[in-house]
């Protein structure tokens, strides 16, 4: 297998676009190709300062990457969700990354903010772990860009990812999550506009750009993640692709293109302020607040926090060397 633009020995083939390219050449697409996804989808102005949410994984970190060469004024923020080990790790070698490249990082650590880590956090609100830290992270990325005047947060969501997500909304149908998700949710009062600029690579894409640029990431997947049925529709997934190469992309993007306007032609969903945080919420308060609020409670209950404790909806997120 050869490259197609200079003869030289392929190193990866992107089989899902008839596509085979040597080392220099796979990584100028895989830029060209992230910055063609931004300027279709007006996702950033040029050099425009966004926050990147970084796990330590190869998505993010190829991310915060590849945004960095592009001119944005790309700064990381990193959750430490206190899942032991892996939490330490992850941070490890988000730091490192930074370090290496003199990026900006800043951190926000759950326990410190808000007394809990993921664990006690699932435990103490009675949702499975995912669904505490999911939440939470959304919540704390959103309030950390708000705060920090960040107009951009940008997520290293993949096509894997977003096509799982989808053949979940749509294997148990979800009108109102079927018509948000897509590369570019727009900005609103409270809120940041959250992008997805990998959106349209394969998860073997962003691994080959991770490890021909050299990029250390944690290998290791979260505990928690293990049994997730998002794994179970990646995998059914990349049984169709490999039959059918391109079918994944053609999923989703057929999705985006012809199904998805038409179910954002309904009505508008009307947010207002959170009575406890202000953020915008369809409620009179915003999950994240009424989970830590039960949070609380039963832990003062079971003693582990003192009567006095209050739950303060603000996180502070702490600029690392
Ligand atoms: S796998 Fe679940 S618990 Fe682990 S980081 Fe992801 S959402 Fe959080
Ligand atoms: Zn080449
Ligand atoms: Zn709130």
């Amino acid at each position: 297998m050869v490259c197609k633009l200079c003869g030289e020995k392929a190193q990866v083939e992107v089989r899902s676009r008839g596509l085979a390219l040597c080392k220099g050449h796979y990584l100028d697409w895989f830029v060209k190709e992230t910055e063609r996804a931004i300027r279709r989808h007006r996702m950033l102005s040029p050099g425009e300062r966004v926050l990147v949410a970084v796990s330590g994984g190869k998505d993010s970190l190829a991310l915060w990457d590849v945004l960095h060469r592009l001119g944005y004024q790309a700064v990381g923020l990193h959750l430490q969700l206190g899942i032991g080990a892996y939490s330490e790790r992850s941070l490890e070698v988000t730091r490192r990354f930074a370090q290496e490249r003199g990026l900006e990082l800043w951190v926000v650590d759950l326990k410190e903010a808000y007394g809990f880590g993921v664990p006690e956090l699932a435990q103490l609100s009675g949702r499975v772990a995912c669904s505490a830290c999911g939440l939470s992270k959304r919540y704390i990325i959103n309030q950390v860009a708000v705060e920090g005047g960040f107009r951009v947060v940008a997520t290293g969501h993949n096509l894997d990812d977003e096509a799982a997500v989808l053949f979940g909304n749509l294997l148990n149908p979800q009108e109102d999550a079927l018509a948000r998700q897509g590369p570019l949710l727009p900005e609103k009062p409270g809120l940041a506009a959250r992008i997805k600029p990998f959106y349209r690579f394969s998860e073997r894409e962003v691994l080959s750009y991770a490890l021909l640029r050299g990029i250390r990431y944690l290998h290791e997947e979260c505990p928690n993640a293990k049994g997730a049925k998002s794994l179970l529709y990646k995998e059914a997934l990349n049984l169709v692709e490999k039959e059918m190469p391109g079918a994944k992309l053609r999923f989703l993007e057929g999705f985006l293109d012809k199904i998805q306007p038409r179910l954002q032609a309904g009505e508008e969903v009307v947010l207002q302020e959170c009575q406890r945080c202000g953020y915008p919420t369809t409620g009179a308060v915003c999950s994240f607040c009424r989970m830590w609020d039960a949070v609380y409670r039963r832990a003062k209950k079971r003693r582990l926090l003192p009567e006095e404790a209050e739950f303060t909806p603000k996180a502070e997120a702490v600029r690392v060397p």
